[in-house]
């Protein structure tokens, strides 16, 4: 078998970069290769779907930003064959909230995001009354609040992406790809656990938090890590009176709503409290007995009323963790052909547009013109050339 383009992994980025590619006229033949096309373990089916321009990243920001142009449309123009996404990108921005002992830190992460760019706006304690009436804010010093931001509902995200790319002739096949042919310091071709084998001069490594592992199959140490994230959806205990953005507390829980969607489901939110010391493991358990411990005391602290919550039901899902906590773009100067598109930690969903157009470009053209991810380079932590960001939480 051959193909032009091989793409490991076929989820929301591997996605984007092969809909990215036909939309941008590339014609020649683009195999994904996914090893579970039901995606249970891939993060885009597990996310929160957070959106958000509050980097202080330059690059960051405006990936975000062609980003939210591409959201803001995405339903309508991922409509294939009659059948619309519902991916409902909710422009209901990100309130981070400051107390005494964060507010130094927010407050110039806050300048640096406005310097790199990011739409973003200072809110007194009555401004976040006004956003967010019912939050006990007696601690709360200001807020941090980009109008832009925003959710959306991640598993339809992957869909509209897939469905999108498959009408435009790209290829998907169930496998797993276990290695990966070179020939000196080019690509060759990639083997598959079925036992076939695919030659190509241009693989993508789309892989997710198995990135690392598949860079390691061609003999490349890049370090991509998976690590826990656990979720909580819970039930308000009535239909809530308006909307929330997400909401992140400066203790670290975060929540946004999930609103329904037929008219008997219930009002709910959804809810994250990273545990930054998570080990390092291939392990999506879901963690219950956090909810009580930390989660809901953090939540009702913040807005009593959620103490009322019910329904509530958890689950866990991986992280792409680099060394700095962003992305690993391009290709690898020592094995031509070799592309990256990983290492996201914990926001590749919402830059899946920007990384889409960023890969096609390489390939295409053999340059990354709308952004310069010269930063982002795949052997930057060999160089010790890391990018500190305050605002890669
Ligand atoms: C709990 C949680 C919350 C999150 N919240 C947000 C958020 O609010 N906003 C945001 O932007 N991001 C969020 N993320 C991160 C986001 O989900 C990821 O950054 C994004 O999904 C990365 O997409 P991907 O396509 O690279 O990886 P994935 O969606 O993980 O897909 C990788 C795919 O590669 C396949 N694969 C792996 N190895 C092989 C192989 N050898 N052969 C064939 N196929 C292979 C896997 O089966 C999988 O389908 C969250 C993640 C988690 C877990």
């Amino acid at each position: 078998m051959h193909a032009d383009v091989v793409i490991v992994g076929g989820s929301v980025i591997g996605s984007s970069v092969a809909w990215h590619l036909r939309h941008d006229g590339f014609t020649g033949r683009i195999l994904v290769v996914e090893r579970d096309r039901t995606y249970a373990r891939a993060s885009a089916s597990l996310a929160m779907g957070g959106i958000r321009q509050q980097f202080c990243t330059p690059v960051t920001v405006r990936m975000v930003q062609y980003s939210v142009e591409i959201w803001k449309d995405f339903d309508r123009r991922f409509t294939v064959g009659g059948h619309a996404p519902k991916a409902w990108f909710r422009q209901r921005g990100y309130l981070f909230l400051a107390d005494a002992k964060t507010a130094a830190p927010l407050m110039r992460r806050f300048e640096a995001e406005q310097r790199a760019g990011a739409e973003v706006q200072l809110l007194s304690r009555d401004d976040v009354r006004a956003l967010v009436p019912d939050l006990m804010l007696d601690d709360i010093v200001f807020g941090v609040f980009g109008p832009a931001d925003g959710y959306a509902s991640p598993r339809e995200v992957l869909g509209g992406f897939q469905r999108g790319a498959a009408a435009l002739a790209v290829e998907y096949l169930e496998d797993e790809v276990i290695g990966v042919d070179v020939d000196g310091g080019d690509v060759r071709g990639v083997r598959l656990a079925s036992g076939g084998t695919i030659a190509t001069t241009t693989v993508v490594n789309a892989a997710g938090a198995w990135s690392g592992r598949v860079a390691a199959l061609a003999g490349l140490r890049v370090p991509v890590e998976p690590m826990r994230q656990v979720l909580f959806r819970a039930a308000l205990p009535h239909r809530w009176p308006h909307r929330f953005p997400m909401v992140i507390d400066p203790g670290g829980v975060h929540w946004r709503h999930d609103d329904p969607i037929g008219p008997g489901d219930p009002d709910r939110i959804i809810v994250a409290f990273t545990k930054w010391d998570e080990p390092v493991g291939d392990d999506v358990r879901p963690a219950d007995e956090r909810w009580a411990a930390e989660f809901l005391p953090a939540l009702v602290r913040r807005l009593p009323a959620f103490r009322e919550l019910t329904a509530v039901a958890g689950w866990g899902g991986l992280y792409e963790m680099t060394p700095d906590h962003n992305p690993v773009l391009g290709e690898h100067p020592s094995l031509r052909g070799f592309v990256f598109a990983s290492g996201f930690s914990g926001h590749g969903l919402m830059m899946a547009p920007a990384t889409g157009k960023i890969v096609s470009e390489l390939i295409r053209t053999g340059t990354s013109s709308t952004f310069d991810i010269s930063i982002f380079a795949p052997d930057r932590f060999d160089r010790g050339a890391l990018i500190h960001d305050a605002a890669t939480i």
